[in-house]
């Protein structure tokens, strides 16, 4: 599979930084935001080869591209969100609006209109959702009519609304989903076509660098050769396919954002003398406000580089694993951000800061491409079959494996890893048995406690075997964050499985014991120390400037 030489990934992070750092000073982005306006010459100079190129990532050598694959959709996704979420969107919203060519495509329109991509450097925007259909895709409205000329499909006229859409007032090309006689299905629509016409920008919350706006199709012609796939039907699988490496990249976001502030605040605490030392040094605002918060970002960046890894070698079906990667990485940029905030007390308040501002721009993190809540359903429903499938191996397998990691290393938390994966596999068989799952609220919490027991045995496999060099932490550092991550999902599937399995009716009265409740207390002998160790490895790592 696709996947750049890793003095080219280098090269466009350098030269994304320098471009930001040149271009972008906090000062102008703050402008960006309060103009509302789309930077379009900023936009357009990340999609000059001559500069930066951006667009060029994911396609194909062959049609003109670089031929990146995910590992590196991963690196530039962190580093463009570390510099702005809005600009970061825009550049999304292409990826996002090629993503259906890329999945679903015949090999002639790929080389066609990724080629036209390649050569022009035009914006795409990717039109899914609609006023009434959300997170409920299926609830689609907008219709594509089929228009026959001697017997045979020529056209399609689509009729509908699209909400929400990033680049909707700006972009070149669109991807629209609507409905066909055989089911729903891409349409590649280009701007200026009779009848397709856009809203005005919305007033955001955040991310107000980047366009949104509503579409409107009314009787728009489109040839039958702009049915991406040339096969009616196909639509809902192929938005599907596109998740795998479209909530990899929102999982990107915020674990740049997340980390863009907690490296804010980390600096902040080393000069802001209050009490009579700095911040850095006080454990009651480290432990609360900066560690947690370092060590969500690094669990889901581990997650997030294993299920890289795995899309670059050719694995297909990962959409449950971007699932965990988004979820967890999205809820961790948006707590850091807003620890942040608190850590800079009255001054984290103000514009000047700028944790402000990535707060407000990392929230959109949990609702577009799939909000938190949805995530969560999908990992419960999906893991769930699992669990049904291999008749309640499928965790206890995995918590094998931890413990086999354990024995080799037992500084990475593998062993408090284990407890979690075990503690998950008797409260989903407690689930099946007393039918807990009726319940929606206990499925979303699953939900939630398979992303953590699955995070804390990747972080703690990966602190082991592979630990990143991505972070800029030590490896050391990164094996105490494990620990700390992995004692708090042991902790959290037992007593929260617990809580909600007997607010839900269950039935067994030793249900503590099997959950491993005792051993999930004990693990956490330590975590202070490790707490401390972190704090100062953060503060050394990232000196204030
Ligand atoms: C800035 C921005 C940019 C966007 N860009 C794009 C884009 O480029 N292309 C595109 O197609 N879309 C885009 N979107 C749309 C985005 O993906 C949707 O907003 C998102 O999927 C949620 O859909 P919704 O807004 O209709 O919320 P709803 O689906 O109505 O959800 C509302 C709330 O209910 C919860 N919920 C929904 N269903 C259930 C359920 N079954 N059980 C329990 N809880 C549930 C949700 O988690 C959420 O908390 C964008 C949105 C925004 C705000």
């Amino acid at each position: 599979m696709a996947k750049l030489d890793a003095e080219i990934l280098d090269q466009i992070l350098t030269t994304l930084r320098e471009y930001a750092e040149k271009n972008l000073p906090s000062a102008k982005l703050l402008e960006i935001e309060l103009g509302h306006e789309f930077p379009e010459k900023i936009m357009k100079d990340l999609y000059d080869p001559q500069q930066i190129g951006l667009h060029l990532l994911t396609i194909p050598e062959e049609l003109g591209g670089l031929g990146g694959g995910a590992f590196d959709i991963y690196r530039v996704s962190e580093e463009m969100a570390a510099i702005d979420l809005g600009i970061a969107t825009g550049v999304l919203a292409t990826f996002l609006g090629t993503d259906p060519i890329n999945v679903g495509a015949t090999k002639e329109q790929k080389a066609e209109w990724l080629g036209e991509l390649a050569e022009k450097g035009q914006f795409y925007a990717y039109g899914a959702t609609e006023p009434q259909a959300g997170s409920d895709l299926g609830a689609l409205s907008t219709t594509a009519t089929p228009v026959e000329k001697d017997g045979k499909v020529v056209g399609y006229r689509i009729n509908g609304r699209k909400q929400w859409i990033s680049n909707g007032g700006v972009a070149d090309r669109y991807t629209i989903l609507a409905n066909a006689p055989g089911g729903a299905s891409w349409f590649l629509v280009d701007k200026g076509t009779e009848g397709f016409s856009h809203g005005k920008p919305e007033d955001k919350h955040g991310i107000r660098a980047s366009n949104t706006a509503a579409l409107f199709l009314e009787n728009v012609y489109v040839p039958a050769d702009r049915l991406i796939g040339l096969v009616e039907g196909k639509g809902l699988a192929q938005a599907q396919a596109v998740f795998g490496y479209t909530r990899l990249m929102v999982a990107c976001f915020g674990l740049g954002a997340g980390w863009d502030a907690v490296r804010r605040a980390i600096r902040y605490s080393q000069e802001r003398v209050q009490g009579g030392g700095p911040l850095s040094q006080k454990q009651g605002y480290t432990h609360k406000l900066i560690v947690p918060n370092a060590v969500r970002l690094e669990a889901s960046r581990a997650y997030i580089e294993w299920v890289a890894e795995r899309l670059d070698s050719g694995e297909e079906d990962l959409a449950t694993e971007g699932a965990v990667a988004k979820y967890l990485a999205t809820e961790a940029g948006n707590k850091g951000a807003e620890d942040a905030i608190q850590a800079h007390g009255g001054y984290g308040y103000t514009r000047e800061y700028m944790v402000e501002k990535i707060k407000r721009d990392v929230r959109i993190t949990t609702i577009y491409e799939g909000t938190s809540e949805i995530m969560e359903w999908t990992i419960a429903r999906d893991r769930w079959q699992q669990h049904l499938k291999t008749r309640g191996q499928y965790y206890v397998d995995w918590a094998i494996r931890a413990e086999q990691r354990h024995a080799q290393s037992p500084n990475v938390g593998a062993g408090h890893a284990a407890l979690a994966l075990r503690a998950l596999a008797a409260l989903l068989e407690r689930a099946r048995l007393d039918r807990l799952t009726r319940n929606q609220h206990v499925l979303f919490r699953l939900g939630e406690l398979i992303a953590y027991a699955e995070t804390a045995a990747m972080f703690a496999e990966r602190a082991a075997s592979k630990p990143t060099k991505e972070s800029g932490l030590k490896p050391e550092t990164l094996q105490a964050m494990a620990r700390v991550h992995a004692r708090e999902a042991a902790f959290k599937v037992a007593s929260e499985g617990l809580r909600w399995a007997v607010g839900a009716g269950q039935t067994d009265p030793g249900l503590a014991r099997a959950l491993n409740l005792d051993a999930a207390i004990a693990a956490q002998a330590g975590l202070i120390e490790d707490m401390d160790r972190i704090a100062a490895d953060l503060n050394a790592a990232f000196p204030a400037k």
